[in-house]
Parts: C-alpha cells; sequence; structure tokens
C-alpha cells in the first residue's frame, strides 16, 4: 500500500475505533484517544493509557508527560508532527490505575492494526506495559529500557527501544536522566533503520491471509 493510502486507511481506522465497545472502559470514556502525528512516521512511540486531560481533549500525552515528552522531543530535533504518538489502551481507566490483562488484549488489534498502517522503522516503548507488550518479554522496564531489539510485529520487523514513561520521570530526577541519555541515542539508532529498513520476510498471500495475528497473550 502506498504512503497516500496506508494514510487513508489510518484515517478510517480512527473513525472506526471510535466507537469501540472491545471492553468496559467505552462505559467511563468521554472519547477514544486514538493516537495522534504522522501518518508516515519513520518512529512511534507507544504509552500506557490516556489520562485524564487525553480523555477530555482526544489526543495522546498531552498532560505534564506529555509536555515533557515534547521536550524530549525537541532535544533530538524533533517535533510532535514527525512521530507518531499512541497508548496500549485506547481510553482512559478509572482513576488512572493501570491497564488490566483483558484491557490490553482487547485493545491490542487497534496497536497492531496502527503498526501495519504507519509502518515505523522504530517503536519506542514508554514504560512497562507497552514494553511487556511488545517485546512479547516479562523483563521489566528497569532492565531493559535503552536496550534496543529487533521484533517481529505482525508482518514487519522494526527496532524496539525501551524507555522509562515520561510520567515516571517526572518526580524523579535520577529517572529524568536516564531517559534523556537514552533519548539521546534516538537520531542514531534511527539512522540505522533508516539506512537498512528491517523488513520481514515476504510471504505470499495466501500465507499472510491464514496467519495468526501477533497476539502476545498471559504477559502480566
Ligand atoms: N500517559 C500515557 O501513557 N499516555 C498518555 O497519553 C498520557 C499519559
Amino acid at each position: 500500500m502506498e504512503a497516500v493510502e496506508r494514510a487513508a486507511a489510518l484515517r478510517e481506522y480512527a473513525e472506526e475505533t471510535g466507537s469501540c465497545t472491545r471492553c468496559t472502559l467505552a462505559k467511563g470514556r468521554t472519547q477514544v484517544v486514538f493516537g495522534s502525528g504522522s501518518p508516515n512516521a519513520e518512529l512511534m512511540f507507544v504509552g500506557e493509557a490516556p489520562g485524564f486531560h487525553e480523555d477530555q481533549q482526544g489526543l495522546p500525552f498531552v498532560g505534564q508527560a506529555g509536555k515533557l515528552l515534547e521536550r524530549l522531543l525537541e532535544g533530538i530535533g524533533l517535533t510532535r508532527g514527525d512521530v507518531y504518538i499512541a497508548n496500549v489502551l485506547k481510553c482512559r481507566p478509572p482513576g488512572n490505575r493501570d491497564p488490566v490483562p483483558d484491557e490490553i488484549a482487547a485493545c491490542e488489534p487497534h496497536l497492531f492494526r496502527q503498526i501495519e498502517l504507519i509502518q515505523p522503522t522504530m517503536v519506542a516503548t514508554l514504560g512497562n506495559f507497552a514494553t511487556k507488550l511488545l517485546s512479547g518479554r516479562p523483563a521489566g522496564i528497569t532492565r531493559v529500557h535503552g536496550y534496543e531489539q529487533e521484533v517481529t510485529l505482525g508482518t514487519r520487523t522494526v527496532l524496539l527501544y525501551p524507555l522509562y514513561h515520561p510520567a515516571a520521570a517526572l518526580y524523579t530526577p535520577s529517572m529524568l536522566k536516564v531517559l534523556e541519555e537514552d533519548f539521546a541515542r534516538i537520531p542514531e539508532l534511527l539512522a540505522r533503520t533508516n539506512g537498512a529498513p528491517a523488513e520481514a520476510q515476504e510471504q505470499p498471500e495466501a500465507e499472510l491471509a491464514v496467519e495468526e495475528p501477533a497476539v502476545q497473550l498471559g504477559l502480566f
């Protein structure tokens, strides 16, 4: 699919997702927070779930954590418009509690479809939930932050880059320093993926059609 077609398909999918009732979070949300940024971004960020402000505005990372994310992006010469920002969950959990496994499983197809349509070469996961989901491994963010790894998501291989969640770094100066250091490596890693985009092996159409979705279950 061409970039313009993928962008149109992403818009259409966002519209469809606006009425999602796959889990009980649908009942308490103001609106679905699908994601925002460039539909053709090379670099995608995946956070945890919308908070109060995101739920109100319908955009990811617009609160304090979002301000920090913007500042970190600015530090490496990027803006929100250069990247794509999404979350594991598209709806706000009540009181900003942690996502539960059922919600993650229900929402997962939305994230995988986003990745499939945007076709990033690099996905930076913010915090534990996105990291465990997309790495398919139980290792926590404290152990794996700053360590890039190639993972196959659906039909594509991307460079996964786990980072501390900006909300956690907001109130912990030592964590903020580590997040800044890890962030500083993004341009170099991105250049690496741009230079040699790691495509998953070509598969015949028929095989793709019956392939199991890349669902990582039982991780939490
Ligand atoms: N934290 C997240 O993980 N996502 C948001 O969109 C906002 C805060």
